[in-house]
């Protein structure tokens, strides 16, 4: 691999075509990016699109201009205006982080990764954005969208999970003290835009000369990816009761799978589907259900496939506020969103 002449090209690509964002200085600026817009606009970023963070990352940026501003705010105005982007938690781990900047640092972002890891809820991959882009630091900034770019760019075969530590690897090696910052971003850039998911646009890349995976002629089919093991599958049914803004939860016994664990109340899961009659007689209370879909859920040894179902009721119950829902193992989680639909992320 011709490390530099690939460096030059796309850095060349970007300088010339950069997405413009409102949290970025721009390619080859002098003046660095903010690192509380770049922070904000990462943490915004790790649960949805561009298109769908701006118009919020204009509105808090315009509300709460500092890191200071924003961590002096009261949690609820902070979680109003969070609502629409996805789970509180993450809102509650901004806030979390703004304050330890705020009281801990002056208001100054640390301008290290080592420094910015050891803030409450920044994770490596957003340690290692803010350090690129925002201090311009020799940071490998790796997520889902370079992992693709690498596994094509050289053709790596090894399936993921498995191969994200080769793929950060080589990743690492393109990195440079050369204007790291715009690197990353162009990385960025790339993956969004041109070596997308499904369709890479091959023929407008600026670095598909040193593409081993265009060679081959089968770009797309990278990253590999592990096939499943066949696992046998089981059928159950989850209940989701609510009364007014709350959700039914029930601990589940001590031992066996989510042993001890809160959840919506479920039938047994079994190797059969469960029909109409069958699942409303094993209803844990008496109620109008309806019938609010199925979601799938894989655990290590079977496959789950749950009906859930959902009405207005009371029952021996913990009661828990919507916004609680987010602390709900995964699988619960999912059938409460199927239960709630679109309310689930905007009421709280
Ligand atoms: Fe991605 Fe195609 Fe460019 Fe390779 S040539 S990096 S597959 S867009």
């Amino acid at each position: 691999m011709e490390t530099p002449a690939l460096r030059a090209a796309l850095l060349a690509w970007y300088d010339a075509g950069a997405r413009d964002l409102p949290w970025r200085a721009g390619p080859g600026s002098a003046a660095r990016a903010d690192p509380y817009r770049v922070w904000l606009s990462e943490v915004m970023l790790q649960q949805t699109t561009v298109p769908h963070a701006t118009p919020y990352f204009l509105a808090f940026t315009r509300r709460w201009p500092t890191v200071s501003a924003l961590a002096a705010e009261a949690d609820g105005e902070v979680m109003a205006a969070w609502a629409g982007l996805g789970y509180y938690a993450r809102a509650r781990n901004l806030l979390a982080c703004a304050r330890a900047v705020a009281a801990d640092h002056g208001g100054v972002f640390p301008d290290t990764e080592e420094g910015l890891r050891a803030l409450p809820g920044v994770g490596a991959y957003t340690a290692a954005a803010v350090a690129a882009i925002a201090f311009d630091r020799e940071a490998n900034v790796v997520d889902g969208n370079v992992e693709r770019v690498m596994a094509r760019l050289f053709a790596v075969e090894a399936p993921l999970p498995d191969a994200k530590p080769e793929l950060k690897r080589l990743a690492g090696e393109l990195v440079t003290a050369d204007r790291p910052g715009d690197w990353a971003q162009a990385l960025m850039d790339l993956g969004a835009t041109v070596c997308r998911p499904k369709a890479p646009l091959c023929d407008r890349c600026p670095v598909s000369r040193f593409c081993a995976g265009f060679a081959q002629g089968d770009a797309e089919t990278f990253p590999r990816k592990t096939k499943k093991a066949d696992r046998p599958r089981r059928f159950g049914v989850a209940y989701l009761l609510t009364r007014g803004g709350e959700v039914a939860l029930v601990r589940r016994p001590p031992k066996g799978l989510l042993g001890g664990m809160l959840g919506l109340p479920t039938s047994d899961w079994r190797a059969t589907p469960w029909m109409d009659e069958e699942a409303e007689a094993a209803a844990p209370a008496s109620a109008k259900w309806k019938d609010a879909g199925e979601i799938d859920h894989v655990f290590t040894h079977f496959a789950l496939t749950l009906r859930v179902f959902r009405a207005e009721g009371a029952m021996e119950a913990e009661w828990t506020a919507r916004e609680g829902l987010g602390a709900l193992p995964s699988v619960f989680l999912k059938a409460a969103r199927k239960g709630l639909g679109a309310s689930f992320e905007t009421l709280a």
